[in-house]
C-alpha cells in the first residue's frame, strides 16, 4: 500500500489510459470561458457617456441594479455549471467538492467526493474504469504538491448484480485512516463538507484480464483476500466485480475476506455488512468476511488463511479460472503475509514471495497453481 504508484507507467496502462483521456480538454473548456469573458466585458466596454440628461433609460437604477443582478446570476450559473467530458482524468488533477464524511472512529472516515463541474461520460465510462482492475485515484495536498493513493469503494456492491452504475453522479467515497505523522491521510480527514480537494486517475493496480494469460484462465474465479485496515477497500471493489461477472455467465466464485482491523469499536464499511448479506451463496456467488481484531488478539494465523485456501477449493484442477490470493494493507502488513515488495527501474514490482502465504504455498503438496497479489 506504500507504493507511490507513477500514472500509466504500468505496462498495460497506457492504451486504457488514453481511452479515459480526453487531449486538449482543458484548453477547450478554457476558450469556452474565454468566449463567454469576452462577451461579457464587451457588454460593460459599451458604457454611456456620463451627463444624466443624455443617459439612455437603460442606464438609470432602475434598470441598472436589475441587470446588474441578472447579470451575476447568468454569470454564477456559467460558472457553476461548467461542463467537462469526463469527471476524472489520469493527467491532470479535478476539483472535487467533499460532500459527506461519515466518522467510522476516531481517526477513520468515509469520505465522499463529487466533481466540482458537471461531467457527463458516456454510460460506459465507469464500468470501463470497474471491469478493468483494481484502481485508486490520487489526491494532492495542496500546501506540499504532494499525492497518495486512495481506493474509491462503490456506493452499493448489491448494484453490480444488475450492472447499474455504482457511481451514481459520479461521486467517488473513500475510506481513509488517518496515519500518525502523515501529510496527507491527516489533511484528508479534516476536510469538511463543501471543502474542494483535487483527484486524478484512475490508476489500475491490479488487472482483471492480465495480458499473457493462459486460454481458460482468464476469469478470477474465487479469492482469498488478506486485508488489514483500509487495504480491505479493494476487496470491496474485486467483489463488485466477480458480482457483475457472474450474473452474466452464471460461473460459481467464493470470496473470503479475512478482514483486519486495530480496534472492534471502529464501525463497519456499510459495503462489507453486504458482503456479508451476500454470504448467504445465491446462485453459486459467496462472500464471506471474517473479522479479526488487534484490541481482541486475533490476529490473521496460518491456519486462518489455510483453512480459506483448502475451503474455496483453491488450486484444484478441471475448473476453469484463476484462484488467487491478495494481501493488502500498510507495508509491514504485506511484508509479514506475502514477502517484501521490489523496485525495478524506479517502478514497483511484486518482489519474491514470502511471508506466511508463501510458507503455505511452498509447503503444499499437490494441486494446482494459485497466483499470489501484494496490492
Ligand atoms: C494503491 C493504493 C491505494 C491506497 N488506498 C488507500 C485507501 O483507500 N485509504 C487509505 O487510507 N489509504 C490508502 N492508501 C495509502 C495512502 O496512499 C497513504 O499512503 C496513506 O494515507 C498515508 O499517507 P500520508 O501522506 O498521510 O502518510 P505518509 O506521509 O506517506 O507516511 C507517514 C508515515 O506513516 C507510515 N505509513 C504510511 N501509510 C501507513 C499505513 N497505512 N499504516 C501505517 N503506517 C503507515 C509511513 O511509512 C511513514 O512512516 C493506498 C495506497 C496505495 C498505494
Amino acid at each position: 500500500m506504500l507504493q507511490r504508484s507513477i500514472l500509466c507507467t504500468r505496462s498495460h496502462l497506457p492504451k486504457r489510459c488514453s481511452v479515459l483521456s480526453t487531449p486538449g480538454f482543458m484548453p477547450a473548456r478554457a476558450s469556452r470561458l474565454n468566449s463567454h469573458q469576452i462577451r461579457l466585458s464587451t457588454t460593460r466596454a459599451a458604457r454611456p457617456s456620463s451627463n444624466p440628461r443624455s443617459r439612455p433609460f437603460y442606464t438609470t437604477p432602475f434598470f441598472t441594479i436589475p441587470t446588474a443582478f441578472i447579470l451575476g446570476y447568468i454569470t454564477y450559473r456559467y460558472t457553476n455549471t461548467t461542463t467537462i467530458p469526463y469527471p476524472i482524468n489520469p493527467y491532470t488533477f479535478t476539483p472535487h467538492i467533499i460532500t459527506s464524511t461519515t466518522p467510522l472512529s476516531p481517526t477513520s472516515s468515509l469520505i465522499t467526493l463529487s466533481p466540482k463541474y458537471q461531467a457527463t461520460p458516456s454510460p460506459s465510462f465507469w464500468s470501463i474504469i470497474h471491469s478493468e482492475g483494481l484502481w485508486s485515484v490520487q489526491i494532492k495536498q495542496p500546501q506540499l504538491q504532494i499525492q497518495r493513493e486512495y481506493t474509491p469503494i462503490p456506493e452499493t456492491v448489491i448494484k453490480s448484480e444488475k450492472r447499474v452504475n455504482i457511481n451514481p453522479d459520479n461521486k467517488l467515497t473513500i475510506f481513509v485512516r488517518a496515519v500518525d505523522g502523515g501529510e496527507v491521510s491527516p489533511y484528508l480527514l479534516s476536510r469538511k463538507p463543501g471543502d474542494v480537494v483535487e483527484v486524478r486517475g484512475p490508476v489500475i493496480t491490479y488487472t482483471f484480464k492480465p495480458e499473457e494469460v493462459v486460454k481458460g484462465e482468464e476469469d478470477i474465479r474465487n479469492v482469498v483476500f488478506i486485508a488489514g485496515g483500509t487495504g480491505v477497500s479493494p476487496a470491496v471493489q474485486l467483489a463488485a466485480h466477480l458480482l457483475s461477472q457472474h450474473a452474466q455467465d452464471g460461473k460459481e466464485r467464493w470470496v473470503k475476506v479475512l478482514f483486519a482491523s486495530r480496534t472492534a469499536s471502529e464501525k463497519v464499511l456499510p459495503q462489507i455488512n453486504e458482503l456479508q448479506k451476500l454470504g448467504e451463496g445465491q446462485g453459486g456467488f459467496k462472500v464471506d468476511v471474517e473479522f479479526f481484531y488487534d484490541d481482541k488478539e486475533t490476529f490473521i494465523k496460518q491456519l486462518d488463511i489455510e483453512t480459506a485456501v483448502a475451503a474455496l477449493r483453491m488450486g484444484e484442477s478441471g475448473k476453469s479460472g484463476r484462484d488467487v490470493i491478495m494481501v493488502s494493507g500498510p507495508e509491514g502488513f504485506v511484508n509479514h503475509y506475502a514477502g517484501k515488495k521490489g523496485w525495478k527501474d524506479g517502478l514497483e514490482t511484486q518482489g519474491a514471495l514470502g511471508g506466511v502465504v508463501g510458507e503455505i504455498l511452498k509447503s503444499r503438496k499437490q494441486g494446482g497453481k494459485i497466483e499470489v497479489m501484494k496490492l
